[in-house]
């Protein structure tokens, strides 16, 4: 099982946890955790990228039936203030990522597609990170997608489209943000769009650019600007999944443990995390990797709840997200659920990977039949997957599997492997998971806090009330 760790390792997890726990629960206690009165100096924002309040509840639940003795199962479920956030844009009940993350940086709605600038795309709106380096504090921005794309970009750059990657990275440049973390650049089209152009720009503007984890580890306070990229992506341009992550892969806590190390100062900092990838699974309706992406990112509000522990007074911690993809459901089956959750472990790679090892298979093996395949279907689902009762809608897809390429989950259309298609819907059915949509839905996302000014993200709020909330906890 992929999530298990090494006995030791576990258990050493299970006392810091238990420690961190109490902690939590003294901290709750007392009055440092949400009085209005203390200024935020250090501030964690995480966006999980499509994260709805469903997919947080299934991790929590998923996470709570592997490893019971962990405490809590969902960190950002703990944190002590707890609020609903809706998330419509200026064109839309349904928001895109650039207008939602336009939304929580600037405070102001804009249409779908739009980086920073209003509803006309005419007018640019100052961002969170913008305010805050301009009062002296250190700004890190954060993802595991390309450090151009749209979530990371609504905070550093103002551009009528989303996918003008060029400026967007150009303005990476301008910024002067101490720290930059994500997967690679994305191009523009045209002749123009130079990945190599944007890594240079940066250099030129004083970056220190570190393009694997064994680089970004060794960098030290002091280092001066940073710009962390990866050499290695998997799809578009991002990290790999969680669930394909091998030990010692470059992660998204990597670029926060980092991030907090380097940005560290008597004046403060802001830092950005995007989880970027939850929305990606989330598309292509792949539980299992959706899910652990959101575990990913809880690892990384775990590390920002350690550092809180040091600045209890003027630490405040945000976790939101932009939108819900796919509309999840957990349905009760048989009135015990927990059970079932569990058969979501028994895969061990995502969608995307699945269909890179079908590419593999369909050229190595071109007249091969559905039985040949049963060694990769176990090794990816588990044993169980093939039935009498579903052995012909499995064998028609994987017929069509054998006939196309290149049907990678796909962070816009969702289209995947035919055959992973049927076994990951399957599984999680069988784990009592089903999806709505391979799109975004308008329901509202939670948002979470703790520490200095964290009572003010409770209730009911817009997603540009995050904005003011930020700027009220931070004395802006
Ligand atoms: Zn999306």
């Amino acid at each position: 099982m992929h999530i298990r760790e090494p006995r030791n390792r576990s258990l050493l997890r299970a006392a810091w946890a238990g420690c961190m726990a109490l902690f939590m629960l003294l901290a709750l206690a007392g009055p440092a955790a949400s009085s209005p009165t203390q200024r935020a100096r250090y501030i964690f924002l995480f966006i999980g990228d499509g994260m709805g309040m469903n997919l947080r509840r299934t991790a929590e639940i998923y996470q709570a039936a592997l490893h019971p003795a962990w405490q809590p199962a969902l960190w950002m479920n703990a944190l002590p203030a707890q609020g609903l956030t809706t998330t419509q844009d200026a064109s839309s009940s349904t928001t895109d990522s650039a207008a939602a993350a336009t939304a929580i940086a600037s405070g102001q709605k804009t249409r779908s597609g739009v980086i920073g600038m209003d509803s006309q795309a005419a007018a640019p709106l100052t961002s969170l990170a913008e305010i805050a380096h301009a009062r002296g504090m250190r700004v890190g921005i954060i993802t595991n997608v390309p450090i151009n794309h749209a979530t990371p970009a609504a905070f550093y750059a103002h551009v009528p489209s989303r996918t003008q990657y060029d400026d967007i990275g150009q303005s990476l440049a301008r910024s002067g943000f101490e720290y930059f973390a994500g997967g690679a650049f994305l191009q523009s089209a045209g002749p123009s769009g130079n990945e190599t152009g944007l890594t240079a720009l940066a250099q030129a503007a004083g970056y220190t650019i570190v393009e694997d984890r064994a680089a970004l580890l060794a960098l030290q306070p002091g280092s001066g600007k940073v710009l962390a990229l990866a050499a290695a992506v998997q799809d578009g341009g991002a990290l790999t999944y969680a669930i394909d992550r091998a030990p010692g892969g470059l992660s998204l806590l990597d670029y926060t443990r980092k991030g907090i190390e380097l940005l560290d100062n008597p004046d403060g900092f802001l830092l950005v995390a995007e989880g970027g990838k939850i929305d990606w699974a989330a598309h292509a309706n792949d539980a299992a990797t959706a899910l652990r992406e959101v575990l990913d990112l809880d690892s990384a509000v775990r590390e920002a709840v350690a550092f809180y522990y040091r600045h209890p007074e003027e630490t405040l911690i945000v976790v939101t997200s932009d939108h819900d993809t796919g509309g999840l459901g957990l349905f009760l089956e048989g009135g015990a659920f927990q059970p079932y959750i569990t058969r979501l472990a028994a895969q061990s790679v995502s969608l995307y990977a699945f269909g890179q090892r079908m590419d593999g298979f369909r050229e190595t093996y071109p007249g091969a039949s559905f039985s040949d395949a049963q060694g990769l279907i176990e090794a990816s689902f588990g044993p169980s997957m093939v039935n009498s009762r579903n052995q012909a809608v499995l064998e028609n897809a994987f017929a069509l599997s054998m006939q196309r390429e290149g049907l990678h989950a796909d962070e816009e259309t969702g289209a995947s492997d035919p055959l992973g298609v049927e076994l990951s819907t399957r599984l999680a059915y069988k784990a009592g998971i089903l999806w709505n949509t391979g799109s975004h839905t308008s329901l509202p996302v939670q948002t979470s806090a703790l520490g200095a000014g964290s009572v003010l993200f409770n209730g009911f709020y817009d997603n540009t009330e995050i904005f003011s909330k930020i700027v009220l906890a931070a004395g802006f």
